[in-house]
């Protein structure tokens, strides 16, 4: 007997293309040590001395937590507390006109877990852009759907909104549910962060969806604090806020990147209806889906996120230590782009987050081949993957001149 498992028609490969790649790139480190070896395989911000990135301030919190507040079993949709803290957070200082309701889940993975089970059927097809984050698809597959991409540039590397409308219109004309995936700002591999221009562009194709046809707009925001200013990187809840009543938005909101609590396994679930009831039913559902889950999501990051909304200078703080962080992973993005232009590099349209993208015809012959100089980086598809949350700005500077190099030695 070679196998016992049920594979019901997912494809599982023998090796995670991103767990490969950073085991490889942890070998060299042991090998020739952290300066000669530029690891931009990691989706978590690093230091400049490449010390993963906590803050202080959120350190200090969960540190100081009494027991009965990490070890008592939290409410299934999350402590009240948390969930009056999360929507801030996710909110900012936007007022939402809609009806809203959170529901806390085990990172932004769950998050969209719930809202692909809860708002769609088995068999659907789940639509979202080409650059995307690989785990949609398997997150799919164990739900018994598929995956449609859209492409998400055209040939002047803008937003695509002819594809995005035609692939609306195709799967809204035999499905009677459709989840669609955005994610932005900061989207994860590209950078890309959608423009207002872009978002009206969205709200016009759904517009257009028959009001017979139920859409699930899932917001996937993993990379929002890291994205730019943070009002400015919001301005988008102008436009989903307000959209028709057959467009349900839900905000997938992670405190892995926000809070630094990537292994802690916090975020929310919000969101935006026309009325109390698809809120109500929204609470109830998803709530329903996490107890057959995971159950009760972890409690001691709910209680942290609680009490530095309850804090307003322990708020200041976090906010301020974000804020440095943030300008420092800003300028390696910066710093990449310049230096690729100066070398002819192309990249993905990039505005700001943890990673940019190379695009190339032979991501996984370009990576080995920068292997050999102790560079690493994630195959993708269509292009590599440079985590600039991983490296330092000096390697930032070093790595497109590395990249142009590996890539002329192929042809
Ligand atoms: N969405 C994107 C695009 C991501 O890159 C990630 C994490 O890397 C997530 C969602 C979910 O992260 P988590 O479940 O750790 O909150």
């Amino acid at each position: 007997m070679k196998s016992m498992a049920a594979y019901n028609g997912r494809e599982i490969p023998k090796e995670d293309k991103v767990f490969a790649a950073s085991g490889k790139a942890l070998d060299a480190v042991a090998k020739y040590g952290p300066a000669d070896v530029i690891n931009a395989t990691v989706g978590a911000l690093y230091d400049d001395e490449g010390k993963l990135l906590v803050l202080k301030s959120v350190e200090k919190e969960m540190k100081n937590l009494p027991a009965d507040k990490f070890a008592a079993y939290a409410p299934i949709a999350g402590t009240p507390g948390f969930k009056r803290a999360i929507l801030k957070a996710a909110l900012g200082s936007y007022e939402p006109k809609s009806y809203v309701c959170v529901v806390g889940t085990p990172g932004g993975t769950g998050a969209i877990r719930n809202a692909v089970a809860n708002y769609s059927c088995p068999g659907d097809r789940i639509l979202t852009h080409s650059w995307h984050w690989a785990p949609y698809k398997s997150i799919a597959a164990e739900l018994y759907r598929g995956i449609e991409r859209f492409e998400m540039f055209d040939d002047e590397g803008r937003f695509n909104i002819t594809d995005f409308d035609y692939k609306v219109k195709k799967l809204t004309r035999n499905q009677e549910h459709l989840v669609i995936i955005l994610n932005t700002p900061a989207n994860n591999p590209t950078g890309y962060s959608l423009t207002m221009d872009d978002w009206y562009g969205v709200k016009r194709v759904l517009d257009e969806v028959p009001l017979d046809k139920k859409i699930a707009l899932v917001l996937d925001t993993a990379y929002i604090d890291f994205a730019g200013e943070p009002e400015e990187v919001r301005q988008f809840y102008t436009v989903v806020d307000n959209l028709r009543s057959n467009i349900l938005p839900i905000i997938a909101y992670s405190a892995s990147k926000t809070f630094t609590f990537y292994g802690a396994r916090c975020a929310a679930m919000i969101c935006l209806a026309h009325s109390p009831e698809v809120a109500e039913e929204f609470g109830r559902i998803n709530t329903y889906s996490a107890r057959a889950t995971w159950s009760n999501p972890p409690r001691a990051p709910q209680e942290v996120i609680e009490r530095i909304y309850a804090d307003e200078d322990l708020l200041a703080e976090v906010e301020a230590e974000r804020a440095k962080a943030r300008d420092m992973l800003l300028a390696r993005g910066r710093a990449f782009e310049e230096e690729a232009a100066k070398c002819g590099l192309e990249t993905v349209p990039f505005s700001g987050g943890f990673f940019v993208t190379v695009p190339c015809g032979e991501p996984d012959r370009l990576c080995e081949k920068l292997n050999e100089k102790n560079v690493f980086l994630i195959p993708l598809d269509r292009g590599v993957r440079v985590s600039v949350a991983a490296s330092s700005e000096e390697k930032c500077r070093r790595l497109p001149s590395l990249i142009k190099a590996a890539m002329d030695e192929l042809v």
